[in-house]
């Protein structure tokens, strides 16, 4: 059985007097382990799936199970705390906290589980090291750049140790080279740490990192073929 079944699932916003449906009947299947890339034209319904996978909001029909948790059939309070446990997120524009440290901004996510301070601290050492920013412990988000910003991102997301890292244009902000860094990084934590990830991108390179593409349109996935 896959990691995350989404099905039939059906899913709108009202505006007003005004209903605007998004997806009508979608499935998709993602195995653990998967690096899905996901992709499509502005307003196709990207966020409105990377907020539902991420039980930030649930869909209005349909299945969405992930790992044994069914989401859609949990209230907004069992939603966000299965997200503090089971997932990482990572942000286009980082979302650190600027009066915070790298240590201290990656250290958040911990604060909500019941580890000693010196547990926290290792943990974060180690997290800092493996994104390659052991000794920055101290530095604030402004003194880095946007690379090392996002770098901080990812640790924050991994810290935990989730089974599902959730990426939204995680490069969109990056010069190539830094956004590189970030993909291969993503790619090793996929490939080495058996995370399973799924990230919305603009970015057609980004793409290139994942196992899968996918594009949205129309309230549909139409899955890239790839050269074998
Ligand atoms: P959303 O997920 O709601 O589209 P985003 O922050 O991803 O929000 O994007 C806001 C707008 O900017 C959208 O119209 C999106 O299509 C566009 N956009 C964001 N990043 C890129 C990018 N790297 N290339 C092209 N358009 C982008
Ligand atoms: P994408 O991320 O691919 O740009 P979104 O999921 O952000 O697409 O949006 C899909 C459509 O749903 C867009 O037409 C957008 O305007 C609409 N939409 C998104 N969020 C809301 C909301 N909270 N209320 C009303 N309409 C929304």
């Amino acid at each position: 059985t896959p990691y995350i079944a989404i099905s039939s699932i059906r899913k709108g916003y009202r505006l007003g007097a005004e209903a605007i449906p998004i997806f009508s009947d979608l499935d998709l299947s993602i195995p653990r382990g998967d690096f899905v890339a996901v992709m499509g034209p502005s307003g196709s319904g990207k966020s409105t799936l990377l907020n539902m996978l991420a039980g930030i909001d649930g869909p209005d029909a349909g299945t969405l199970r992930i790992g044994t948790s069914r989401l859609d059939q949990m209230g907004e309070s069992a939603r966000s705390s299965w997200r503090a446990h089971n997932m990482g997120i990572v942000f286009q524009f980082y979302n650190l906290l600027p009066m915070l440290t790298a240590a201290e901004n990656v250290e958040l996510p911990l604060l909500l589980k019941p580890l000693s301070r010196k547990d926290r601290r290792n943990r974060v050492e180690k997290v800092l090291d493996l994104v390659g920013l052991a000794g920055r412990e101290k530095q604030y988000p402004a003194m880095m750049s946007g690379g090392e910003q996002q770098r901080v991102g990812i640790a924050r997301a991994i810290v935990s140790d989730p089974g599902l890292l959730l990426c939204d244009e995680p490069t969109g902000d990056l010069d190539r080279k830094s956004a590189d860094e970030v993909l291969g990084m993503l790619r090793f934590l996929n490939q080495e740490m058996e995370k399973t990830i799924v990230m919305v991108t603009h970015d057609p390179q980004a793409a290139l990192y994942a196992n899968r593409t996918l594009h949205l349109d129309k309230g549909n996935f139409h899955e890239e073929k790839r050269a074998a």
